[in-house]
């Protein structure tokens, strides 16, 4: 068997796990599919807790231009609830920020094999085995690699035969979108320090900044209203316009940055890894643990969050079971907080009593923000 210790998947868990380790002296490899910086389906939003992890790993956010994003507005309908956050959360995109983690990776002494797919991941004696698929500018080649642990980080992605248990998700039948816009000059003052989350019935919409003045967009939508718009983009931003007036003001006069729009489906909201699935020397990160509902904005910090554990405790000399265990006491609360909440929220009546409920009384939007989030590991 050998000694080595492998990461499979260079997104924010697998990359701040090869750092942490490497930190530690302990050896590792990091197997990375894509080839270079690539976007991803998400709203960009950096949470607190999440930056503060970034700060611990060495990543300075700002001189990568982030927004800092300080204010917070919801609608329904035409119903809007504008409020301060309690905290300064950050704005980048993920291209930008997966690429960063990927170089402090390689500069912490982590060999980072970029374009390096991992098809087959087998037990061997107390150890592990691995079939992966290179793909160099010579074409593709097959390698077969032995470790000692494997930290499994490969976010929405299956492994094929360590496929995460979903059955229990209730929410993953929803397809997530995302495109870059370039606004116009008025308009990027809408969205100066702010997120925008847009709510209705069968999804739910994030705007915000991104460096060199762009805006995200990112949404979810049911599959029934994606089959509607026959898939259609023109057809589904017509639709997204026609949920309020404050949307189709939004989208009326941004320029599209891509010719496409990322796309993802079948995200499993809610799922948690039971403890009772630890396996050992397997070390799942990020979302193979845990998917809070993306509009908590929390998924990089629990990606940040686990990998910080994960590296604690392996490097500790404790197993992949105590990992698991700690990870499960960590994310069960916001996970399952956020998922009542996005419960209410998918209703109408639901958003209109919250929205009212805030309004009376502004401690419980502090509180409900505070339970939605993962706790910093004072690890
Ligand atoms: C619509 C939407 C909006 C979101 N908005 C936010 C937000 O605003 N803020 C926030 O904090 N979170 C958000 N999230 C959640 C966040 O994107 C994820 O929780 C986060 O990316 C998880 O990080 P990860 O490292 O676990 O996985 P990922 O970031 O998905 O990284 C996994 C990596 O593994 C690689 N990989 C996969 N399979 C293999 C393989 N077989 N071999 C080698 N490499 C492999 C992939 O190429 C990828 O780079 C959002 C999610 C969605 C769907």
């Amino acid at each position: 068997m050998s000694d080595e210790t492998v990461i499979i998947g260079g997104g924010p868990a697998g990359a701040a796990a090869a750092i942490g380790l490497s930190r530690r002296g302990i050896p590792v490899r990091l197997l990375e599919r894509k080839r270079g910086p690539h976007h991803k389906v998400c709203g960009e939003f950096i949470s607190y807790e999440a930056a503060q992890y970034l700060e611990e790993l060495g990543l300075d956010i700002v001189a990568l231009g982030a927004e800092p994003i300080r204010h917070a507005r919801f609608y329904n309908g035409e119903h809007e609830l504008a409020f301060n956050l309690p905290f300064t959360a950050w704005s980048l995109s993920r291209c930008r920020l997966d690429s960063a983690l990927l170089e402090h990776a390689d500069a912490a002494g982590a060999a980072v094999e970029l374009g390096t797919t991992v098809r087959h991941l087998s037990r061997a004696g107390d150890g592990w085995k691995l079939r992966s698929s290179n793909q160099s500018v010579l074409g593709r080649a097959g390698t077969v690699l032995s470790a000692k642990s494997v930290f499994l980080a490969t976010g929405k992605h299956e492994l094929r035969h360590w496929k995460r248990n979903v059955q229990a998700s209730r929410h993953h039948g929803f397809i997530g979108l995302k495109m870059h816009f370039s606004p116009s000059a008025m308009q990027q003052d809408i969205w100066r320090n702010t997120v925008e989350i847009h709510l209705f019935n069968g999804g739910y919409a994030g705007l915000e900044p991104i460096e060199e003045g762009g805006v995200n967009l990112s949404f979810l939508i049911t599959q029934d209203i994606y089959k509607a718009c026959g898939g259609n983009w023109a057809k589904i931003l017509d639709w997204l316009g026609s949920t309020s007036s404050h949307m189709n003001q939004r989208l009326a006069s941004l320029s599209p940055c891509w010719c496409e729009p990322l796309a993802v489906s079948g995200i499993p909201y809610g799922y948690i890894r039971s403890p009772d699935d630890s396996v050992p020397g397997l070390f799942p990160l990020g979302d193979q643990t845990a998917v809070i509902p993306s509009f908590a904005g929390d998924g990089i910090a629990i990606a940040l969050h686990t990998a910080s554990l994960a590296t604690h405790v392996y490097s500790t000399g404790g197993d992949s079971v105590t990992y698991q265990r700690l990870a499960f006491k960590d994310l069960r609360q916001p996970v399952r907080d956020a998922e009542r909440l996005a419960d209410v929220l998918s209703y109408r009546l639901g958003r209109k009593v919250a929205f009212v409920c805030v309004r009376l009384w502004p401690a419980l939007l502090r509180e409900t923000i505070r339970r939605t989030r993962v706790g910093l590991s004072a690890r």
